[in-house]
């Protein structure tokens, strides 16, 4: 068990940071530290222990948690470089090395065998719940490893979380937080389509909820985080978009999700041209904004349609979805990414 042990909490940003505070405040011993200096002042001024560099925060630590942008941030810690040895080879062995951050699968694997062969432990436990959960304690963790070292990281994670999954094997944590968010981008993005065609169809937005949430079509993109305001008072729609869940981190875990496509060899068309569209909404300004937000994008985009075929505001509704503008199936060959692709 690894219940009140002391951890190093690499990695103070957004998520970070309130995920450290909670541990301080429920009896661990924290040592803090980010390399950019701005997130270690404000840890430090919200009371969270900080150290002078990672490689102090880790002496004397029974969990090294990782909190970083992409895989290769967790790679590159952990093995070190010219400028110094890695996480790994400075830990004692036996070490919980403990990665929340949301990476390549693959690369989540490459970390846990890195640190098993440098004589540690391992989990991977991305999270759900954004930065309002993480500050609420009320994560959710997806949890890949053996079930002896899950169990000695299930204390500390129900600290940051209420909800706590252990999905499998090293990597399995990753797996199942980019097959999650394959079906929430694909299915936001067929809602959207179905409300803006359902506008063109004369179809009230709550007469389309109040059938399809009660039908078939009912999925969570549709009755927690409606893309249009009015049915789900607390959806984004109804603020104009703010996040919830920014487009510019879906955009990153379909591109997570796209790569194990293509290193599986799985033909995941729909999770390919999901990742394509809402890369291309977060890099031209849609980042920040809620992903639900693609509903936006997919009105421009036909109504652009509609007025260059036939003038404003006409639509004959015949033309293939294929050939509707930025829609065009990607040619698989073309659609690798990359996870640090996202500007979050
Ligand atoms: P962030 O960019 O705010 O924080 C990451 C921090 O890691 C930065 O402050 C950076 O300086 C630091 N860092 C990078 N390399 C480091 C190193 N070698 N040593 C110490 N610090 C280092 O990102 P975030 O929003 O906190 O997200 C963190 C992870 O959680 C990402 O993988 C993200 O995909 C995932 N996530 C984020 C959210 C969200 O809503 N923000 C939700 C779920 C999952």
């Amino acid at each position: 068990m690894l219940e009140k042990s002391s951890v190093a909490f690499l990695g103070l940003g957004h998520m970070g940071g309130p995920m450290a505070l909670n541990l301080v405040r429920a009896g661990y011993r924290v040592a803090g530290f980010d390399v950019v200096p701005e997130a270690l002042q404000a840890a430090r001024a919200q009371g969270i222990p900080v150290a002078g560099s990672a490689l102090d925060a880790v002496d004397g630590a029974d969990v090294v948690l990782t909190m970083f942008p992409s895989g290769r941030h967790v790679l590159d810690a952990y093995l070190g470089g010219p400028d110094g040895p890695g996480l790994l080879a400075a830990a004692p062995a036996g070490t919980m090395f403990l990665d929340c951050s949301t990476i390549n699968v693959d690369e989540a694997r490459e970390a846990a065998r890195l640190a098993i062969e440098a004589g540690h432990r391992s989990v991977d436990a991305p999270v759900s719940g954004g930065v309002v959960g993480a500050e609420a304690g009320t994560l959710t963790f997806m949890a890949g490893g053996d079930a002896a070292d899950f169990e000695a990281v299930l204390p500390l994670l129900e600290v940051m979380g209420k909800r706590v999954v252990h999905c499998g094997g090293h990597g399995a944590g990753q797996a199942a937080k980019i097959c999650n968010n394959l079906i929430l981008g694909a299915s936001m993005i067929a809602v959207s389509e179905a409300f803006v065609l359902g506008e063109e169809l004369g179809l009230t937005h709550q007469a389309l909820f109040d059938v399809a949430s009660a039908a078939s079509g009912q999925c969570w993109a549709l009755t927690t985080n409606c893309p249009v305001p009015g049915p789900v008072p607390t959806s984004p729609a109804n603020r104009d978009y703010q996040p919830g869940f920014a487009a510019a981190l879906m955009a990153k875990d379909l591109n997570l999700a796209v790569n194990a496509l293509d290193s599986t060899g799985v033909a995941g068309e729909m999770g390919a041209l999901a990742a394509r569209i809402y890369g291309r909404f977060a890099a031209e300004g849609g980042a920040g904004r809620d992903f639900s937000a693609i509903i936006t994008d997919i009105r421009d985009s036909s109504s652009r349609h509609a007025q260059g075929q036939h003038g404003p505001g006409q639509h004959d509704g015949g033309d293939p979805a294929g050939e509707r503008a930025g829609t065009q199936l990607p040619d698989r060959r073309t659609t690798t990414a990359h996870d640090d692709g996202s500007p979050e």
